[in-house]
């Protein structure tokens, strides 16, 4: 079946009780055993719900891996991979990591154990440098946020394959519609379904697919001991959202593609970062690992301007936190969603104070564009 099929016939699509096409929301907690000794498929909803495991095999289908788990946030599913590790074990994690991962790497995961090796992981010969006997994962985004930098997937999944390293990828910029990393080795995706899965800005999910049934097995066994699980209700909101992945996604990147355009003729702009211009020294490898570019953008302002100033006057831009919804959405990760990383190493990393992010909406091209337009006018 062909992706945008998938999106609407994959994993568990209709109730196998009722044949109900739209898979309803089971909210129970419990479930009856006629015998003691009964063997059932479902017994208490954190260990397994038929709502939840609807979404956990349309995610499968859609990444390409053998299960997928849903949790109650991007974070608390990063959070279950991360306990796939013990202490004394090191990770490679990439430079440019969603601000929460960072803090949860640096000031959760530290104090029990687990050591953070921080590498540009565009740079391979960084990644085979950083190896030593103790590193047992790689973890990463691609595109990164808010940078959106691209990493060579297949290139990285050798060298964690080579030192039995288990390798996992963010996905939340690409989305499984532009690019799976399973299919190029890696061996966990994770997800903010909060962000283009979900893609409609009302629920907080997340998501982690294994490849392996191994693995698998394991991130069974800490969903149901950690316990943050995504909810019966927002499982099904989550898989409402997935359904229109692609048409979303296509809308998104046309507008994303004007609006690129726009700011490099854009004399208020300085610099525009966005996987898919010819001109970024990674361009090869988005193009031959991704199927599109998404509608991510970020950009600086030239010398002069300042962005607080220009983020203010937008009118039909929300100027908020996350990503990926219907509604375009900008911000200013220095502030905002990088705000949780010292100074020094947001400015090392290459976050400028005045770094601009805008997650493009689905709303005609031409509002988005007269908006930015009006906003850069007001700077002069
Ligand atoms: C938002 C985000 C997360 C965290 O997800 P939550 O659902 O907010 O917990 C992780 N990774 C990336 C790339 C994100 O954008």
């Amino acid at each position: 079946m062909k992706f945008d099929s998938k999106l609407i016939h994959g994993g568990i699509n209709e109730d196998e009780e009722t044949g109900a096409v739209s898979m309803p929301i089971y909210r129970a907690s419990t479930y009856h055993k006629p015998f003691l000794n009964s063997k059932l498929k479902w017994e208490y909803s954190r260990s397994g719900n038929p709502t939840r495991a609807a979404l956990e095999s349309l995610m499968a289908d859609l990444e390409n891996g053998n299960a997928a788990f849903a949790f109650s946030s991007g974070s608390a599913a990063i959070h279950a991979v991360f306990s796939l590790l013990s202490a004394g074990d090191e990770v490679i994690i990439g430079k440019d990591v969603y601000g929460g991962t960072f803090r949860l790497a640096n000031q959760v995961m530290k104090r029990f154990g687990l050591n953070f090796t921080v590498v540009d992981t565009r740079n391979l010969d960084e990644v085979s440098a950083a190896i030593n006997s103790n590193v047992k994962a790689i973890y990463l985004e691609t595109p990164t946020n808010p940078l959106l930098e691209i990493s060579d997937l297949a290139a990285i999944a050798e060298i964690a394959q080579k030192h039995d390293a288990l390798m996992i990828v963010d996905n939340t910029f690409a989305s499984p519609y532009n690019q799976k990393p399973l299919d190029l080795g890696a061996d966990i995706v994770v997800h903010s379904g909060t962000k283009y899965l979900g893609g409609h800005s009302d629920l907080v999910a997340g998501i982690a697919v294994a490849k392996s049934e191994k693995i698998a097995e394991q991130l069974a066994f800490l969903q149901n001991s950690i316990g943050a699980v995504l909810s019966p209700d927002d499982s099904w909101l989550l898989m409402r959202g997935i359904k229109t992945l692609g048409a979303r996604m296509r809308v998104h990147e046309d507008n994303a593609q004007a609006v690129v355009k726009y700011l490099l003729d854009s004399k208020y702009v300085k610099k525009v970062m966005y996987p898919g211009l010819e001109t970024n020294p990674s361009f090869s490898i988005a193009k031959r690992q991704m199927k599109g570019f998404g509608a991510m953008i970020s950009f600086e302002l030239a010398g002069q301007y300042r962005a607080e100033e220009f983020v203010n006057r937008l009118h039909m831009i929300s100027l908020a936190e996350s990503l990926g919804g219907i509604e375009s959405l900008i911000e200013v990760p220095a502030v905002m969603t990088h705000g949780s990383i010292p100074r020094e190493i947001r400015l090392k990393n290459g976050i400028s104070d005045g770094l601009i992010r805008l997650s493009v909406g689905i709303e005609d091209k031409e509002d988005i564009l007269a908006d930015l337009d009006q906003a850069f006018k007001t700077l002069d």
